[in-house]
C-alpha cells in the first residue's frame, strides 16, 4: 500500500482528533524511523518523550518478549512476581517511599488529584468537599474531563463542560502568585518543572526552590508532573534535581516503558499516599507483570547506557548549534538537556510549514502551539547525528 492509501484509511475510519504530518512510519531503530516508502527520518519528537531510550531498544524488547511468554496480566486481585521488584527499583532510583502504578499519564495525574484531596480531608482537616488544588496557566496534564477542566487552552476545553470544581489557576513561574492563592483549604500545587506542551517554557531560576518552601510553610502537597521532563529528558533523572528539591508526589509516565507499553506511576515521598485504603483506587492493567518487566528494563538501560549524561552533554551541544542558526524570524531558542524549542515570531507564518520542510529533509518535528518547534530526539542521539540535523535545520530555518 502507498502512503496516500494509509492516510485515506485513517481519514475514513478514524476520529479526526489529531492532525499528524503526512508520514506513515513502519519501523524504527534508535533515533531513526522509516516510512512505508523506505525513506529514513531522524525522530525529533520521541513520541512526546516516551521513546527516550530510542526506538525498539533491544534489551527492552527482549524483556517484553520474555515476560509476555510467561504472564501478562493478573489484575491486582492477585499478586505477581514482577510488581514488588518494579516498586523497589523505582523507589531506589528516585529515592521515593511508595509507588502507585497506573497506565497513562493522565491517569497518574488523576490519581494524584484523588490522593491529595483525600489527604486534605483525612490529615490536613479541610472541610468536606472544600479541597482546592492550584495549577498553572498553560499547563498540560492530559485529556480527561477533570484535567481539561483546569486547562487554559480553549481548544482543549471548549465544548466539554461541565467541569470538575476545586481548581485555581495562577501564572506559571510566579512564586508570589502561588503564595497569594493558597487558602486554608489548599491541599496541593500541581506543576510541570518545565512546561513541555506549552512550548518548553522554563521558569525563572530559583522558582521551584521557592515553590518548595511555600508548600512546606502552608502544608500544601507539591505535585510535580514529570511525565515529559522526567527520566533523563532534561539531563537529570528528574528535572527537580536541577533545583535541588524533592516533590511530595512525582508523576512519571511516557519513557517509563521506553515507548513499548503505556505505564505511568505516582511516586510519593511522604505519608500522603498512606491515605488510600484497599478498594479506594485502582486499575485493571495498572501494575501488571508485563508492564513491570518492561519498565524495570527501560529504567535499567536509561542508567546503564549513560543516556541521562548523554542528554545533558548532547543537549547542550544541540542547543548551542541551534542558537547559531541566524534568522530574524527566530524569537528565542531555549531548552534543557534534550528538551529544546525554537520559537518563531508570528510574522514567520507559523511553525507548521517549517516542520513540513524539515520532514522533506528527513527530520520529524512537531509544532507546538502556532509558533514553536520542539526538538526532543531520543536520548541516545550522538554528536554526529546532531551535526547532520543542524545542517538540515540551518538550510530550512537559516536566513543570512
Ligand atoms: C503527555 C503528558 C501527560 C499525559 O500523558 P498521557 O499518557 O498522554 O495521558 C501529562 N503531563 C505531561 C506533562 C505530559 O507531557
Amino acid at each position: 500500500m502507498q502512503t496516500s492509501e494509509f492516510i485515506d484509511l485513517e481519514n475514513q475510519f478514524g476520529a479526526h482528533n489529531y492532525k499528524p504530518l503526512d508520514v506513515v512510519l513502519s519501523h524504527g531503530k534508535g533515533v531513526w524511523v522509516w516510512d512505508v516508502e523506505g525513506k529514513k527520518y531522524l525522530d525529533c519528537l520521541s513520541a512526546y518523550s516516551a521513546v527516550n531510550q530510542g526506538h525498539c531498544h533491544p534489551k527492552i524488547l527482549e524483556a517484553m518478549i520474555e515476560q509476555a511468554k510467561k504472564l501478562t496480566l493478573t489484575s491486582r486481585a492477585f499478586r505477581n512476581d514482577q510488581l514488588g521488584l518494579f516498586y523497589k527499583d523505582l523507589c531506589e532510583l528516585t529515592r521515593s517511599h511508595k509507588v502507585l502504578p497506573m497506565n497513562s499519564g493522565a491517569e497518574a495525574v488523576e490519581t494524584a488529584i484523588k490522593v491529595v484531596r483525600k489527604w486534605g480531608y483525612k490529615v490536613k482537616g479541610v472541610p468536606q468537599d472544600k479541597a482546592e488544588i492550584i495549577v498553572c496557566e498553560n499547563n498540560f496534564h492530559g485529556r480527561t474531563i477533570t484535567i481539561v477542566g483546569f486547562s487554559t487552552d480553549e481548544n482543549s476545553r471548549a465544548g466539554f463542560g461541565p467541569f470538575t470544581p476545586g481548581f485555581k489557576i495562577i501564572p506559571f513561574g510566579d512564586a508570589n502568585a502561588l503564595e497569594a492563592a493558597i487558602t486554608p483549604n489548599t491541599v496541593g500545587f500541581l506543576v510541570e518543572p518545565i512546561q513541555g506542551e506549552a512550548g518548553v517554557i522554563i521558569p525563572p531560576p530559583g522558582y521551584l526552590k521557592e515553590v518548595r518552601s511555600i508548600c512546606d510553610r502552608h502544608n500544601v502537597v507539591l505535585i510535580l508532573d514529570e511525565i515529559q521532563t522526567g527520566l533523563g529528558r532534561t539531563g537529570k533523572l528528574l528535572a527537580e534535581e536541577h533545583d535541588g528539591i524533592e516533590a511530595d508526589l512525582t508523576l512519571v509516565g511516557k519513557a517509563l516503558s521506553g515507548g513499548f507499553y503505556p505505564i505511568s506511576a505516582v511516586l510519593s515521598n511522604t505519608e500522603v499516599m498512606a491515605v488510600l485504603q484497599p478498594g479506594e483506587h485502582g486499575s485493571t492493567f495498572g501494575g501488571n507483570p508485563l508492564a513491570c518487566a518492561v519498565a524495570r528494563t527501560a529504567l535499567k538501560v536509561l542508567i546503564e547506557e549513560g543516556m541521562i549524561e548523554n542528554a545533558r552533554e548532547i543537549g547542550a551541544y544541540f542547543l548551542e548549534g541551534l542558537k547559531q542558526v541566524k534568522n530574524p524570524l527566530i524569537k528565542e531558542v531555549r531548552g534543557k538537556g534534550l528538551l529544546i524549542a525554537v520559537e518563531l515570531y508570528p510574522e514567520a507564518g507559523g511553525a507548521r510549514s517549517y516542520c513540513e520542510q524539515l520532514k522533506e529533509k528527513g527530520l520529524l518535528c512537531k509544532e507546538t502551539h502556532d509558533n514553536i518547534i520542539r526538538f526532543a530526539p531520543p536520548l541516545v542521539i550522538t554528536k554526529d547525528v546532531v551535526d547532520w540535523a543542524l545542517e538540515r535545520i540551518g538550510s530550512v530555518l537559516g536566513r543570512e
